[in-house]
């Protein structure tokens, strides 16, 4: 089986019922290896950019709202790159069914999951769905400095004038 890779997301959801730890132990037995990890507050941008194939579905001004925290108490995600041997199938299978009442229920979204009388499946995480989508979703929440290694190729470039915060000393 090859080395795949895949971003793991912890929805917030997850961080307001405080099952990071939940999530990151069941998660470790797959023995796979973390290679890139932070915790992120969700843009509206990138929330769009992230579900932009479900944007004509009924639940997707729901789904935004979901991932950018607004229907939580934390308003956060955390951000995860799993690496190794068969990666992809390995994570989607501990995840579970989109659905949370049809997952199986050792799986994540089986023991975490719930469908809210709203409709709203909160559903604890994301994962990627297949090799085109992990590069992509990769790209989108990670910059190539963020992954200790190098997974896909990258390029050094001087920009001209750009913005940065930085700690004031
Ligand atoms: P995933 O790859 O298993 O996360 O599933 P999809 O890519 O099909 O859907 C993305 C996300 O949209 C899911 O994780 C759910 O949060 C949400 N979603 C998918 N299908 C439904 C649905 O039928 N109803 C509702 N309310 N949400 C859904
Ligand atoms: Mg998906």
């Amino acid at each position: 089986m090859p080395n795949t890779k895949t971003l793991v997301l912890i929805k917030p959801d997850g961080l307001a019922k405080s099952l990071t730890g939940n999530v990151l132990t069941q998660l470790s037995e797959t023995h796979l290896q973390i290679i890139g990890s932070k915790i992120i507050r969700v843009s509206a941008e990138l929330a769009k950019k992230h579900y932009e194939m479900h944007r004509s579905k009924p639940f997707y001004n729901d789904l935004i709202d979901y991932i950018t925290g607004k229907l939580h108490t934390r308003h956060k995600v955390m951000a995860l790159v799993y690496y190794g041997e068969n990666a992809l199938e390995k994570v989607r299978d501990i995840c579970g069914d989109t659905n949370p009442e049809l997952a199986d229920p050792e799986s994540i979204r089986g023991k975490y999951g719930r469908i809210l009388t709203s409709g709203l499946f909160e559903n604890v995480v994301h994962t990627s769905d297949s090799i085109e989508s992990a590069e992509r979703e990769i790209k989108l929440w990670f910059e190539p400095h963020e992954i200790i290694f190098d997974i896909y190729p990258s390029e050094e470039k001087v920009l001209k004038s750009y913005k940065k915060l930085v700690w004031i000393d």
